[in-house]
């Protein structure tokens, strides 16, 4: 039943999250949501006539939602990743805009302000301990960070990049093709937040402060659930990518040289890519572009079929934000089916 609640909504959903305004800033926020999911963009008068613009979501989440109201429109999604289904669910955004802060956390990481990551993990222990009588679950996960379009483990013991980079390969596990990363078994939400903190160790690897590698490259927490009937010996399987998306932004062409524009085609090629991806599947063409970028070829068979898929989409309230949020907005309506 759960399901068929969930499908009449359709496999593809869009919400979006506004952040607080800055610090004791002064400026003032140039978004006002609505609790249907409308977003309005006040333009003001400084770009012209002030003007505004509407943009309607499955969801929006003004600056004061808490993390736990947002998991709680997310939550449906986890059990149907135990029911055999696969999910994507993806923080897309300008950087500053509060990815990391929706999957992960702020930098202090407590009970009260942990992300979907741990929520969505401590979830799927829940649920299957309370079904371990009838279904037997085996729960793995890899973690991996897609950087100019190549692949990198970030589920390294020792901490040293020697995969890296390694060239994209896939094998098949549990009938889904993953990447060629380490697929780690785990028992209980602290294996997994240990996991996450070596991932997180590893990806500052390698970058400096002068080079927020982070913000330019994607990461993927991938969650592999296997669920065995203990009386009919059916299995299931399930597969969910827990994914932070590059930072959005343009890149100023002045600014864009050797390193930087590299990293900035390929970001834009895999984020392009992906909304085409999930604007296609949303019109449900026939034709759906997954081969034009490694996040697309990665996710193919979580994208699409019964799968389901949750875009969180962030914007920033401030007005010298605004030509960024409007772009966002435009990606996140063109994606959306609703
Ligand atoms: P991104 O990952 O998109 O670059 P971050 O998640 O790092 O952005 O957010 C930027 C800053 O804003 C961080 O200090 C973060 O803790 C804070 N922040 C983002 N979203 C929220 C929110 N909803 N509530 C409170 N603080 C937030
Ligand atoms: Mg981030």
């Amino acid at each position: 039943l759960y399901n068929q609640v969930q499908d009449l909504k359709g496999n593809i959903r869009v919400y979006c999250r506004v952040r607080p305004v800055k610090g004791q800033s002064n400026k003032l926020s140039s978004v006002d949501h609505k609790d249907d999911g409308s977003i309005t963009i006040i333009t003001p008068s400084k770009y012209g006539k002030e003007g505004r613009k509407s943009f309607t979501f499955n969801k929006a989440f003004g600056p004061s939602a808490s993390q736990a109201e947002v998991f709680a429109d997310t939550q449906p999604l986890i059990r149907s990743v135990l029911d055999g289904y696969n999910v994507c669910i993806f923080a897309y955004g300008q950087t500053g805009s509060g990815k990391t802060h929706t999957m992960t956390g702020p930098d202090v990481i407590t009970e009260k302000t942990m992300g979907v990551n741990y929520r969505a993990l401590s979830d799927l222990f829940m649920i299957s301990d309370q079904r371990k009588d009838t279904i037997s679950y085996d729960i793995s996960v890899q973690m991996i960070e897609i950087y100019n379009e190549q692949v990198r483990d970030l589920l390294v013991a020792d901490g040293v990049n020697k995969r890296y980079p390694f060239y994209y390969m896939l094998v098949s596990q549990n009938g889904l093709n993953v990447p060629d990363a380490n697929l780690v078994p785990v028992k209980s939400s602290s294996d997994v937040i240990s996991l996450m903190n070596l991932g997180q160790k590893n990806r500052a690897v390698g970058s400096t402060a002068m080079n927020d590698r982070s913000s330019r490259s994607h990461s993927c927490l991938t969650v592999h659930v296997q669920g065995k009937n203990l009386s009919s010996g059916t299995l299931l399987r399930g597969c969910m990518h827990l994914v932070d998306l590059a930072g959005s932004e343009r890149v100023e062409k002045t600014e864009a040289v050797g390193e930087r524009l590299k990293e900035a085609q390929h970001i834009n090629k895999s984020l392009s890519a992906l909304g085409d991806v999930i604007s296609s599947l949303a019109q449900k063409n026939a034709h759906v572009p997954y081969r034009n970028s490694k996040l697309t070829q990665l996710l193919q068979d979580s994208l699409g079929g019964q799968a389901k898929t949750l875009m969180f989409v962030h914007i920033a309230p401030e007005h010298d934000a605004i030509g960024e949020t409007i772009s966002t907005l435009k990606f996140a309506e063109r994606v959306s089916s609703v």
